[in-house]
C-alpha cells in the first residue's frame, strides 16, 4: 500500500497549492481541500494512510522526493492536548428567550386595565343629579322635576378617567404589555462567569524535545508549552483543528492558554476513522475520563 500512497502523493503534488516549508499548511490545505472535497474516495483510506499522504506531499513538495516523510514516521508521536480559557462567555435567558422582556401579569400582556373608577363601565353616576336624572331645582309647568342637564336625564356621565372606554394603561407597564424579565434585568442573557471553554487538539508532532517534554506532562498539570502560537510556530509539529466545548467548574490548576497533554504516545495504533475532517489518530476520544480528568 505504500508504494500505491507514494504515487498518489506524486499524482496529488500538482493540485495541492501551497508554498511553504511548513507542514502545518499542507495539512491545513489537504485535508479541507482534497480529502474532504473527494471524501467517497478517500473514505476508504485509514487515518494512517491520510496522514502518509500528507507527509509525503509534503516531502515531494520541499525536497522532491520521500525520504523527510520517512524520516518524519520515524519519529512520529501523537498527542491528545486541550488549553482553557474562561472568557466570559453571554448566554440566552431562558425565562425570556433572550429577549428581555415578558408578559407583564397585571394585564397579562393586553397592556390596558379595567378602570376602577367606573368599574369598567365607562359611566360614572351624575354628581348633579345623584343618579336619579332629574333636576334639584327645576320644574315644570306640572311641578315635577325636570331632566337634569348635566346628564340629560340619564343620571350617568361618561367617564373622565377612561374616556368612557372602561379601560386604561396599565400602570405596571405603562400600557406596552411588557416588563422586563425579571432574571435578566431585561438584558435577554447573562454573563456566565462559571463557564469555560476548552479546546482540545490533536497534535502530531517529531519534535524531539517536544515529545519527550510530552511523555513527562502527560495527564499532569503541568504544561507543555505556553500557548498554542508556541506550537504552531514549529516545523516539525502539526495541530490538527481544535475542537471546542464548553464545560463547567474546570479544575483551577490549569492556566489559560496554557496545553496540557492528556495522553500521549509514540507508538501509536492508528485507527480507521470515516470522517476525516479532522484526523483522528487512536481515537476513540475517552471523552468521559477526559472530563473527569479536566474537573479535578
Ligand atoms: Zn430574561
Ligand atoms: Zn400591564
Ligand atoms: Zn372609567
Ligand atoms: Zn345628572
Amino acid at each position: 500500500m505504500d508504494i500505491d500512497l507514494k504515487s498518489l502523493a506524486s499524482r496529488l503534488r500538482g493540485s495541492v497549492k501551497v508554498n511553504s516549508d511548513r507542514p502545518q499548511d499542507y495539512f491545513n490545505y489537504i485535508y479541507p481541500k482534497i480529502f474532504t472535497k473527494n471524501q467517497e474516495y478517500f473514505s476508504n483510506f485509514s487515518s494512517e494512510e491520510l496522514l502518509k499522504v500528507v507527509l509525503y506531499v509534503y516531502s515531494l513538495k520541499t525536497t522532491g522526493d520521500f525520504k523527510k516523510a520517512e524520516d518524519i514516521f520515524e519519529n512520529l508521536a501523537f498527542m491528545i492536548a486541550f488549553s482553557t480559557d474562561d472568557q466570559v462567555v453571554s448566554v440566552d435567558c431562558n425565562n425570556c428567550g433572550g429577549q428581555g422582556r415578558e408578559d407583564c401579569d397585571e394585564c397579562s400582556g393586553s397592556g390596558n386595565e379595567e378602570c376602577s373608577d367606573c368599574d369598567g363601565s365607562g359611566n360614572i353616576t351624575c354628581s348633579e343629579c345623584g343618579g336619579d336624572g332629574k333636576s334639584s331645582d327645576e320644574t315644570d309647568e306640572e311641578g315635577n322635576p325636570e331632566d337634569c342637564d348635566f346628564c340629560d336625564g340619564e343620571g350617568q356621565v361618561e367617564c373622565d378617567n377612561c374616556g368612557g372606554d372602561g379601560r386604561v394603561d396599565c400602570r405596571e407597564c405603562d400600557g406596552t404589555g411588557g416588563i422586563n424579565c425579571d432574571y435578566c434585568d431585561g438584558e435577554g442573557e447573562f454573563e456566565d462567569e462559571d463557564l469555560n471553554f476548552v479546546y482540545i487538539y490533536n497534535i502530531i508532532s517529531w519534535n524531539p524535545s517536544l515529545n519527550d517534554r510530552a511523555e513527562i506532562v502527560e495527564a499532569t498539570k503541568e504544561s507543555l508549552v505556553p500557548n498554542l502560537e508556541t506550537l504552531l510556530e514549529m516545523d516539525d509539529v502539526v495541530v490538527v483543528q481544535p475542537t471546542e466545548t464548553r464545560e463547567e467548574e474546570i479544575s483551577e490548576d490549569y492556566v489559560d492558554d496554557e496545553i496540557y497533554v492528556y495522553e500521549y504516545t509514540d507508538s501509536p495504533e492508528i485507527v480507521p476513522y470515516n470522517q476525516h475532517r479532522t484526523l483522528n489518530f487512536r481515537l476513540k476520544f475517552p471523552f468521559q475520563n477526559f472530563k473527569n480528568f479536566i474537573y479535578m
